[in-house]
Order: C-alpha cells, then sequence, then structure tokens
C-alpha cells in the first residue's frame, strides 16, 4: 500500500513496538495518523522574559542554570534555579534521576517549557517542565507556528506523534486528492464545506502563530467546522444505515388493543392522559408490523412512561411474547417491579426481577423459568442480558432512562431475542428532554415519540436558591414539613469527588440531621451500601416510616414517592441544569405542592448564579434542557460522556445545531448516489465503532 493508506509501521521511527502501541490509539495507517488530532495546542514561537510569566499560564523561557541543588522539605525535590536578563525562576522536579541531575549541573544554558506558577512571595516557578540543553541564548530556533499537542498513549508520546503527523502532512500535501472524500458538487454548496480537507487538517495539526487560539478550541474555527460537519454527517449516516439494517429483519406481529391491555387500563386508579393514550397507540402501532420497532419515548420527570411501558408489555404478553424491563439502578428496577406486580399479577400474569443480588438456587431457578416461558415480565438491571440468561421467546424489550447505557448494553439485550432474521421490537425510554432537531440527527436510526402532557393536578414545583450560610433555616423547614406529615429529600452532591466521598458526605449529613431534628425519622442510601440495605431504606421511605431520606444522586432516575414534596440539594451550583431538573423530579409527583431548595456554598459565579435562576423560573425540562446546551455544551445532556454511546472526536452536538439541515441533505444526496463515499466516511470517522452499524 502507498500513500495515505500505507502502514504507520512504514514511517521511519516507528518499529513494531511503536506500531503496536499506535494501534492503541486507534493508529494503524498515515490516514489514521491525520485524524488524529489535536486536543491542545502550546505557544512555543516565542520566549517569554521571565519577568513576565504569568500565574497558570504555559511559557517558554530561556536562562541559565545559576544554582542546583536538592531541597528536604515536605517533598523532596531537586530545585534548579535560572536566570535571564529580566529575572530568576525555579525549575521544580519531585520526580528525578542521578542522571537528570548530573546533566543539569553541567548545563549553562537551557530553555524550558512549562506552566508557570508562583512559587515563594515574589518568586515564579515551573514544575517538571520540558527543558532543553542549549549552548547559549537565542540559538535555537522557535517554532514557526502552534505546537499541537495529541492524545497520547503509554509508549507513544508527543514526540513520536508530532515526527509522524509530519510525515503524514507530507505525504498528504504530495498526494492530496484522497482526503476529499465530498464531491465537489456538494461541498461547494454549503457554508461549512467551503474549505477543502487538506486546507482544514493541515492547519489544525499545525496552526499559524497567529491563529486565533480561542476559536480553536471553542471549535467554531472554519478549519475546525469542515472536519466538524465531516464528522456529524459519519456519525448520522451511521444511524441511517442502522436503520437500514433493521429493515432486514423482522418481528413478531403483535395485536394492538388486546384485553388484557384494556383489563390493566380499567384497573389503573387514574386516567390516561391524551398524550400517553396517543404514544400508546404509536406504540402499538409499530409493534402490529412485521418490522422490528426501534422507538425513543421521551417524556419529561413524571410524565408518565412506565405506565405506557406497561400498556406495550400487556398486548406482548397477550400475544404469547415474554417482555423485559431493563433500568439502570437496583432502586428503580425494584420501585418498577412493584409497580408491574400491582399491575399484572392480578391479571393472572407472572412478573420476576433479577438483579445482582439474586444468586444461588434462587437465580437458577428464575432462569429456568425464564426458559420455560413461566416467566412473562422480566424487570431487571444489567443483569438481564448477562450470559447465562435465556429467553424462550423475547418479543419486546423496554428499556427505561436509557441515557444511562450504552450501545453495547443494548445490543446484548437485542441479541437475546435474535432468531434467524427475526428480533424483538424495542422501545427505549429517556426523560433527557433532547431538543427535538438533535433527536432527528442523532437518533435517527430511532422513531421518536413525545408524551408532552403532564397527568392532571400536578402541582408546580417552587424552587428557591438559598445560600449554605442559611442551612439552620432549611433545617427548621424540613423541621415543619415533617410536622405536617410530608416527606423530604436531601441530596448530597459532590462532582467529580469520589463515591466514597460523597457517601461520607450523605453519612454525616444523616446523622446531623438526626440530631437536629429530634422528632423526625431520618433514613440514608447512597452508592456504597450494599443494595438490600439500599432497598429497605427504599421501601420505608416510600411506605412513609422514613420522613426525611439523605441521599446521593443514587435516587436521580425514576424513583417514584409522590408523598414526597420537598427536596433540598446541596452544591446545587455545581451540577448541571439538566441533572437538577431530574432530581427535582423526584418531588412534585403527587398532589401535594411541593418545593426544591438548591443550596449553594460560596459565592456563585455570574454563570452559576444563571443557571441557577433558570431552574428557579421553570419546571419545563426542554427549556432547561436548551439552555443547559447553551451554557453547558451537549455532551453532560445526552450522557455521552457515561455511556460513550456517541463519541465524537471534535465535534459538540451543540455545534452541531447549526450544520443539522446540511448534513440531512448531504446524507440524503450520498445514500442516494454515492454508497461508497459513505462507507469512506464511516471508515474514516466511526472505524471500528462501525461494528455496530451492522449488528
Ligand atoms: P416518569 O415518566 O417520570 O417515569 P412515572 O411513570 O414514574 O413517570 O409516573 C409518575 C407518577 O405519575 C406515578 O406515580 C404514576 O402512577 C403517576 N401517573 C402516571 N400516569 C398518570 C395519569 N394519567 N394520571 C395520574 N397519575 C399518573
Ligand atoms: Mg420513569
Amino acid at each position: 500500500m502507498s500513500g495515505l493508506n500505507a502502514a504507520v509501521s512504514t514511517l521511519s521511527g516507528v518499529g513494531p513496538k511503536k506500531a503496536e502501541a499506535l494501534a492503541k490509539l486507534d493508529i494503524k495507517t498515515l490516514t489514521d495518523v491525520l485524524f488524529h488530532l489535536p486536543l491542545r495546542y502550546e505557544d512555543r514561537t516565542r520566549i517569554t522574559p521571565i519577568a513576565q510569566l504569568i500565574h497558570g499560564v504555559d511559557a517558554q523561557i530561556e536562562g541559565q542554570v545559576i544554582d542546583i541543588r536538592i531541597a528536604f522539605g515536605r517533598r523532596r525535590a531537586l530545585l534548579c534555579t535560572i536566570e535571564d536578563d529580566s529575572a530568576t525562576a525555579v525549575l521544580r522536579f519531585f520526580h528525578f534521576s542521578k542522571k537528570q541531575q548530573q546533566l543539569l549541573q553541567r548545563a549553562h544554558w537551557l530553555r524550558c517549557y512549562g506552566n508557570a506558577r508562583a512559587g515563594k512571595p515574589g518568586h515564579i516557578e515551573m514544575v517538571h517542565p520540558e527543558y532543553q540543553l542549549i549552548s547559549e541564548p537565542g540559538t535555537l530556533q522557535s517554532e514557526a507556528g502552534l505546537t499541537a499537542v495529541y492524545p497520547a498513549t503509554e509508549g507513544v508520546g508527543q514526540h513520536l506523534l508530532r515526527q509522524i503527523s509530519t510525515a503524514a502532512l507530507n505525504t498528504l500535501n504530495n498526494d492530496g486528492g484522497l482526503l476529499e472524500l465530498l464531491p465537489e458538487a456538494v461541498s461547494q454548496h454549503f457554508q461549512f464545506t467551503s474549505v477543502s480537507m487538506i486546507e482544514a487538517i493541515n492547519y489544525i495539526h499545525r496552526p499559524p502563530a497567529d491563529a486565533n487560539l480561542a476559536k480553536l478550541i471553542e471549535g467554531d474555527h472554519p478549519m475546525l467546522q469542515r472536519l466538524v460537519f465531516e464528522e456529524l454527517l459519519a456519525h448520522h449516516l451511521s444511524l441511517r444505515q442502522r436503520r437500514k439494517v433493521r429493515e432486514g429483519y423482522q418481528a413478531p406481529q403483535i395485536k394492538p388493543k388486546s384485553k388484557l391491555y384494556q383489563d390493566m387500563v380499567a384497573a389503573l386508579p387514574f386516567s390516561l392522559t391524551a398524550a400517553q393514550q396517543r404514544v400508546i397507540n404509536e406504540i402499538a402501532n409499530d409493534c402490529s408490523s412485521v418490522l422490528p420497532m426501534q422507538r425513543l419515548l421521551q417524556g419529561d420527570v413524571g410524565s408518565g412512561k412506565t405506565v405506557v411501558a406497561a400498556a406495550a408489555i400487556a398486548n406482548a404478553v397477550a400475544a404469547n411474547e415474554q417482555c423485559v424491563l431493563m433500568v439502570p439502578t437496583e432502586i428503580l428496577s425494584e420501585q418498577h417491579y412493584r409497580c408491574l406486580i400491582n399491575w399484572f399479577e392480578p391479571l393472572g400474569i407472572t412478573v420476576a426481577w433479577l438483579h445482582g443480588r439474586v444468586k444461588g438456587a434462587q437465580r437458577n431457578k428464575l432462569l429456568a423459568a425464564l426458559v420455560n416461558g413461566d416467566i412473562s415480565i422480566l424487570v431487571g438491571t444489567h443483569a438481564v442480558f448477562q450470559d447465562e440468561v435465556e429467553y424462550k421467546k423475547l418479543g419486546l424489550i423496554i428499556i427505561d432512562e436509557q441515557h444511562r447505557f450504552g450501545v453495547p448494553q443494548r445490543l446484548a439485550l437485542q441479541r437475546k431475542g435474535e432468531r434467524d432474521q427475526s428480533r424483538p421490537h424495542q422501545l427505549i425510554m429517556t426523560a433527557t428532554p433532547i431538543p427535538r432537531s438533535l433527536a432527528m440527527t442523532f437518533y435517527a436510526d430511532l422513531d421518536l415519540s413525545v408524551i408532552d402532557e403532564l397527568p392532571p393536578g400536578r402541582q408546580v414545583i417552587t424552587t428557591t436558591v438559598i445560600s449554605g450560610q442559611r442551612r439552620n433555616e432549611v433545617v427548621e423547614r424540613i423541621r415543619h414539613a415533617c410536622l405536617e406529615g410530608r416527606q423530604v429529600y436531601w441530596v448530597c452532591t459532590l462532582i467529580d469527588e469520589s463515591e466514597v466521598i460523597v457517601s461520607q458526605a450523605a453519612t454525616d449529613t444523616a446523622e446531623e440531621l438526626t440530631e437536629q431534628l429530634s422528632s423526625a425519622r431520618v433514613g440514608l442510601v447512597h452508592g456504597r451500601m450494599k443494595g438490600d440495605e439500599k432497598a429497605e431504606q427504599m421501601a420505608a421511605f416510600k411506605s412513609g416510616q422514613i420522613d426525611v431520606l439523605v441521599a446521593t444522586t443514587v435516587i436521580e432516575v425514576g424513583v417514584d414517592v409522590p408523598n414526597a414534596s420537598l427536596m433540598v440539594i446541596e452544591n446545587a451550583e455545581r451540577l448541571g441544569l439538566s441533572q437538577l431538573h431530574q432530581l427535582r423530579g423526584r418531588v412534585g409527583r403527587g398532589d401535594k405542592k411541593s418545593h426544591c431548595l438548591l443550596m449553594y456554598h460560596g459565592r456563585l459565579s455570574q454563570n452559576a448564579r444563571s443557571r441557577l435562576s433558570i431552574m428557579r423560573e421553570t419546571n419545563d425540562g426542554f427549556a432547561i434542557a436548551h439552555k443547559d446546551l447553551e451554557l453547558r455544551g451537549p455532551g453532560e445532556l445526552l450522557g455521552v460522556r457515561q455511556t460513550g454511546d456517541m463519541r465524537l472526536r471534535i465535534a459538540r452536538l451543540d455545534e452541531g445545531e447549526a450544520m443539522l439541515d446540511d448534513i440531512r441533505v448531504v446524507a440524503d444526496d450520498l445514500l442516494s448516489n454515492s454508497p461508497e463515499i459513505v462507507a469512506q466516511l464511516l471508515q474514516r470517522w466511526l472505524g471500528r465503532a462501525q461494528d455496530f452499524a451492522t449488528v
């Protein structure tokens, strides 16, 4: 192979060992090198006088070595002091070898690159800077452009990555045509494709010294947008293909409006909302077709998705199909289990519950009943698609809170029901409001149903933003609420802290509250508790034996205790709006007037203030999601980070929004006129990930 298809091992400096390490970064060919894009850039185009260093800013300096010694303080360190015309700086190394020490001792002049930080008063230092010995200042040429910093891995450092990207760029510039996949007739038409791929790739790897770094990093630089466009296009195409693959399969035809369904609905203590009725029909309609349903049901927290799922289950069970309902947490799985038992057992249908703690004989019995077909409905966590789990005839899969699951998990479950060219119907439910335009592009393999109405009688949740300094008042408020027979959640959050620390914080808070609220019964759930302990506390809260439940965000998804009407969220300023909305959705589920207190600590930044005030102003999940997109970017919103469902290399979904219309038009064109280009785009941007598309 030659040109950009050549293997990286054909480059000088890349032996078999390095090639293997590069493969871990998914870099096998020169093209892969070109699409291994920088994470950020460093400015090594000039030398900064030491006196002008700024705390926290990266810079390149040169200086004469004037002192070198080992400091034995709290932490042993090698300190090397250098001086230029303007001032002195200390280079601090906590890890150093004898050899390194000797090298520095012999050095006269150094050029360093690193992050400056304030040391002792009036002193500036760099911790572990990169350094280079030089014979005198000003002799080494500075870089002409900004220096790219790439995602690296063990055995593959920046030096190698820069070396091979230079080589790949050289090959590209001699042999460019290969890079441009979009037909000229297409690319000419659209704003985002007006620069060529060659220009864009060269620029991204080697931006000139005067490049607008802020724009490059923010993603709204036209050169970067050219790549973003292509990446989003590739994802969109892959979803469209996945949809095509599905059309090659058959699914059991399930009749709508079965007697079982009618009996179940008749026994409900409420009547369905018009929106619920509409989506129930949409789903029933899908399930009655020979094509496997693949539908995303979106409904704000509390909109009543569970009963919609039950309606679909009823029709499937009536048609002698097994159903599985998969949820991300054990707490939620128990809640759904209890719900379904309530609705289905009186009608003579067996419901079973499978989770990690079902073991031994009990588990064997359950698995046997499942494979026999004695169990019609299975509710559970990830346990429901493990290897030993077999179904007799799985006809309907429902996944609740889908943002917590990744594509691989969804597929593993789907395979449980696959026979030859037949597969189960799938319903995927989410409370995460996805702006419609995004949903159409990024869930293009799914049909979309939306419950856009809350059950009647729901009280608006009043939200108050309050400083942690007023904690005592908050506790008083809880005391009153409990006296009135209301129940309270107290949510402890600490973003970026480990589960251990958060769980500890929750435990401490529960102790404090127990002390302060002598008359109230305080419960506790956190991620470090055993499953049965958690279940016990949840059950006690649900049945009213606990007044105040102190919890971590384990209660974020789905938990439904209608009598709870007050929620306190600590450190609210650190959470995303959509997450706050999810949490807040645990109250306001009954007919009681509900309140949510967002407690913050310290001073609020301008951004945090405006974010929290949005929570105060609206209860509308879609409006909140839109604001979240604006203020935070979409990764959090779609749960991309948690699941890797759609791992984007460069694009962020909010940038995508402006491109969506064009992307759809280009995709239509390519799918009908140039299938070979589609394949190449998928290979380029999704590589191995697109295996998913074909299963
Ligand atoms: P979510 O969409 O957040 O999953 P749930 O399915 O948990 O919502 O429903 C929230 C609460 O509303 C439950 O207690 C449920 O029984 C109740 N509910 C659902 N549909 C209706 C309705 N049409 N009328 C009244 N209450 C309803
Ligand atoms: Mg739910």
